[in-house]
């Protein structure tokens, strides 16, 4: 079988940012704060669109669209027009959406821009601001007559869309995209992409040889790789073996994990697009941008370089710990309660982050914080506890957020500085393992195994510096004859 290259795949992405830190909808002033309420109790006659009600801008939309154009060196169109996106299906009351177009007269927010990924530029297409729909669920099986449930609270919500060039080669590029795109709009302050919902993604993806797959109803970053990883095996698979892939639109079904034909491009919808009447153009002027991009707040890629000047940390680390927003602010809440800023960053990308990934979780969820790490570093320092030691204590902090003394207390973690101790312990290793001891003689490699031995027994409670001394002098002697 052939191994497609990367060169070969090309990926775009169409992504859905809620506007989250807006109190009201797009267009009424139902408040945005939608989560978690009782089904339709956030809605009015405007997002419910009743015959004689007429839609306002909310004004702060268009500011955050404004800053995230220019975060993404986008370039915002002078006159901001919206159309109707008609369609007939429930999750819209009035029967269309209220989008931007690009086409027929229209004008997308911005056109253009890019987002930099390492050495890479993912070129984006165009941004634009539209509202969310309402919300379909489900009940009961096929066999057992089943309902779809409709909640409005949704409907009308603020979001904004940013549609990618096909310029993403590999589904963790289309991750690491989208993890320093919700970077970049938490910086801005205009989405939560821990909110549930609040960031979802669209992806299409074409293998030499094949036509262009769309895939919907992508919920998470995992899902986005998971779902676009199972694309490529499934092209692969047809193309190998002289099969045409077919332009179509596909579902990501998570719970089976696959992807699912929803039409073909015959099937292609006609959305009616034209100019929303009741909506009046606005100008965009080039005064408005420049007073909206001095108080910008700082982006994630100037930040990364504030710290490697700032807190001498290399560029990799940098780049790591400024790709989520949450993990840069905690780690310069660090900084300001213990000096040794590599020290905290090597803790952050070597022992919370894989935690994290691990437990798939956000950081703001997580029980440590930053004076329980500080805390934890001042007594490496002052030799009560040995690294390795810090290594359990810091994992016991993240399960149970209990603060570092007293999990030392607790766990009897104290490091042993009796050095009579240490001797005994080496005393007992070396007699214990005569093999290896004999090889120690003549092999450095073997003291490696009998200092492991020797950490295993003291539980790691002893110096490993002080101990290998001891180790090292005791084998010397051996060597000379000296027992
Ligand atoms: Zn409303």
């Amino acid at each position: 079988m052939s191994r497609i290259k990367s060169a070969e795949i090309k990926i775009g992405l169409e992504v859905h940012c809620q506007l989250t830190n807006l109190m009201t909808k797009l267009f009424c002033s139902c408040s945005s704060d939608y989560r978690g309420k009782d089904p339709n109790t956030h809605i009015c006659p405007i997002c419910m669109g009743m015959p004689g009600t007429l839609p306002v801008l909310n004004e702060k939309a268009l500011e955050d669209a404004t800053m995230v154009a220019i975060a993404l060196n986008s370039n915002i169109s002078d006159r901001m027009l919206f159309f109707r996106k008609n369609y007939f299906y429930p999750d819209m009351p009035k029967n269309f959406q209220i989008s931007q177009y690009d086409k027929a007269g229209g004008v997308p927010f911005s056109l253009g821009g890019y987002i930099q990924i390492d050495k890479e530029k993912i070129r984006i297409r165009r941004t634009q601001i539209e509202e969310d729909p309402g919300k379909l669920s489900y009940e009961g099986t096929i066999e057992s007559s089943p309902s779809t449930l409709v909640d409005y609270n949704r409907a009308g919500i603020a979001l904004i869309e940013i549609v990618t060039e096909p310029d993403i080669r590999s589904p963790k590029e289309a991750r690491l995209f989208l993890e320093k795109l919700r970077s970049i709009l938490e910086h801005l302050g205009v989405s939560d992409g821990s909110l549930e919902g609040a960031m979802r993604c669209d992806a299409n993806i074409s293998l030499k040889g094949g036509r262009r797959v769309e895939i919907k109803n992508i919920s998470s970053f995992k899902e986005v790789e998971r779902a676009l990883n199972f694309e490529i095996t499934r092209q692969k698979s047809f193309i190998e073996r002289g099969i045409i892939v077919g332009q179509e639109t596909r579902h990501w079904d998570e719970v089976r994990r696959i992807t699912v034909s929803l039409r073909s491009k015959e099937e292609e919808q006609d959305y009616r697009y034209f100019p929303e009447p009741d909506l009046v153009p606005v100008t965009i002027s080039k005064d408005y941008i420049q007073k909206v991009k001095v108080k910008m707040p700082e982006l994630p890629d100037d930040r990364m370089r504030r710290f490697i000047e700032q807190y001498d940390l290399t560029l990799q680390n940098a780049e790591i710990l400024t790709r989520n927003k949450e993990m840069a602010d905690f780690f310069e809440e660090c900084v300001e309660l213990y000096k040794n800023s590599r020290e905290i960053s090597n803790w952050l990308i070597g022992e919370l982050l894989p935690y994290v990934r691990d437990k798939n979780v956000e950081i703001e969820e997580l029980k440590v914080t930053p004076k329980h790490l500080t805390d934890m570093l001042r007594f490496i320092d002052d030799g009560t506890i040995s690294r390795k030691m810090a290594q359990s204590v810091f994992r016991e902090i993240l399960s149970t957020g209990k603060m570092p003394d007293s999990i030392i207390k607790e766990k009897g973690l104290k490091k042993i500085l009796d050095k009579q101790y240490v001797v005994e312990m080496v005393e007992k290793v070396l007699k214990e393992n005569p093999r290896a001891v004999e090889d120690a003689l003549t092999d450095e490699k073997a003291i490696n195994y009998l200092m492991g031995q020797l950490m295993k027994l003291t539980k790691g409670r002893i110096d490993p510096k002080v101990a290998g001394e001891i180790m090292r002098r005791r084998l010397s002697d051996l060597t000379k004859g000296i027992s």
